[in-house]
């Protein structure tokens, strides 16, 4: 079992899987990726995400030459060949590489990578007792629904967060709660779940995504509305949804503690029903 490469449709080993000194990835952050979960061998949602991928594309004028579906043949079989049966699908394009210039360039072809490896998931505790978070003002750009490679913002809030002993950094904007620098936010008033709505200021969460219909199918009463700090610290229950997150309660932000300081009764309850979904969903 070992970590397994694709770079543009070929297997290579690891230590040799370079791309060109002028990628427009490396240079400009021109590309957008996508990290997928494997539970048990089988995909958690691969379609929707290159869904989003394919959506990506066409907001950054990005033609995926390489084809969509050549792209998840090779996903598919990047999983089998790694035998890994809980593993990660990090997935990267970009425009390829040119001669420098900011404009795009007319004649280039994407880079396009896949990378399985084996998911070590997060501490199981942090699942159970929770994790703190810490907020920062979101200084990123205002297209955050695009799943671009440029995160040098979001991985300065995730290294304040680390520096701060906290698990994740969460965006806030105009006094407004945004999103966290690598998950979605939701908290819970009332036993109703509340997230900020799709629009260009949040990625649209396929995890987040998930427990909108864990909801609707359960009769949990929730609703996607811009909801300001105060609410978040009055929270009471706050968790975080992302890929690699999953389900997470949150504990404490900013040092307060919401609610009574432990995992909530309707966060547990959305943990429970996802626990289904990955013993499930197979696509
Ligand atoms: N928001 C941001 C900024 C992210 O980077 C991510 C995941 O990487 C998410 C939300 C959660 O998205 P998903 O549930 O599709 O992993």
């Amino acid at each position: 079992m070992s970590t397994v490469v694709y770079l543009n449709g070929q297997r290579i080993d690891y230590e040799n899987a370079k791309v060109s000194v002028e990628d427009r990835g490396f240079q400009f952050g021109d590309g957008l990726y996508e990290v997928v979960h494997i539970y048990s061998g089988r995909f958690f949602y691969l379609d929707r995400h290159l869904a989003r991928l394919q959506n990506g594309a066409k907001e950054i004028y990005l033609d995926l030459d390489f084809g969509l579906n050549n792209l998840e043949k090779v996903c598919r079989q990047a999983v089998k060949e790694s035998g890994f049966k809980d593993a990660s699908a990090y997935i990267q394009v970009t425009r390829g590489a040119a001669v420098r210039q900011h404009a795009f360039p007319k004649e280039s072809s994407c880079t396009w990578v896949v990378i399985v490896r084996e998911s070590k998931g997060n501490p199981q505790e942090f699942y159970e007792n929770g994790i703190t978070c810490i907020t920062v003002p979101d200084e990123r750009w205002s297209r955050c629904n695009i799943k671009t490679v440029q995160l040098l913002a979001n991985c300065i809030a995730k290294e304040k967060a680390q520096r701060a002993g906290s698990f994740e950094a969460i965006f806030h904007r105009g006094g407004s709660v945004i999103e966290g620098s690598s998950s979605n936010v939701f908290i819970v008033k009332d036993n109703k779940l509340i997230t900020h709505p799709v629009n260009n200021k949040i990625l649209n969460g396929i995890t987040r995504g998930v427990v909108l219909e864990i909801a609707d199918k359960n009769d949990i009463k929730y609703s996607e509305e811009v909801f300001c700090m105060d609410d978040l610290f009055d929270a009471d229950e706050v968790f975080l949804t992302g890929t690699t997150t999953e389900i997470m309660p949150v504990v404490k932000v900013d040092g307060k503690i919401i609610g009574d300081g432990i995992p909530g009764k309707l966060t547990k309850t959305v943990q429970k029903y996802y626990q289904e979904y990955i013993r499930t969903v197979d696509c």
